[in-house]
């Protein structure tokens, strides 16, 4: 069934000029881009998208990353979006990412791993609201 979901293109893979080649290569996995927005996030945007983490060892670091550099956030739509996204992501840890994925090809770390993807569909509806209206979506 048709779904949607937010992926975000981090700091490492857009300063790295890979924003393109990662955009191409979801689009060549039937994913089609509704809404695409480059921005610089703020440490209060960051800290909000990753409250789930507040606890965890690496969320201050992981909040220094994602407002190192401007990031491109975009809301994709396939069937079966949200687990579809995470399979053509690959592991959160390249060096565990299947050989093709996206972090196989483009991630430097587990932290500079080049993408983020929702993790369920309720999770999916919360990130497209942080980044983009209804009416931006609606039609689109
Ligand atoms: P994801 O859903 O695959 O992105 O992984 P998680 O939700 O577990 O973690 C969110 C993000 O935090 C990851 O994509 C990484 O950028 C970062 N991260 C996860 N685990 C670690 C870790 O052990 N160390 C560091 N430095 N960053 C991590």
């Amino acid at each position: 069934m048709s779904e949607q979901t937010l992926t975000i293109i981090k700091p490492d893979a857009v300063a790295a000029g890979n924003a393109g080649k990662i955009l191409a290569h979801l689009e060549g996995e039937g994913f089609r881009i509704l809404g695409l927005k480059r921005l610089h996030l703020s440490r209060d945007q960051a800290r909000a998208f990753y409250e789930v983490h507040r606890e965890r060892p690496f969320y201050d670091s992981l909040v220094e990353f994602m407002t190192s550099g401007p990031v491109m956030a975009a809301a994709l739509e396939r069937d079966d979006a949200v687990a579809g996204l995470r399979r053509v992501m690959g592991a959160t840890n390249p060096e565990e990412a299947d050989e093709g994925t996206i972090r196989a090809l483009y991630a430097s770390s587990i932290e500079k791993n080049s993408i983020h993807g929702s993790l369920s569909p309720e999770n999916a509806a919360l990130e497209l609201a942080f980044f983009f209206s209804r009416a931006e979506l609606i039609g689109a």
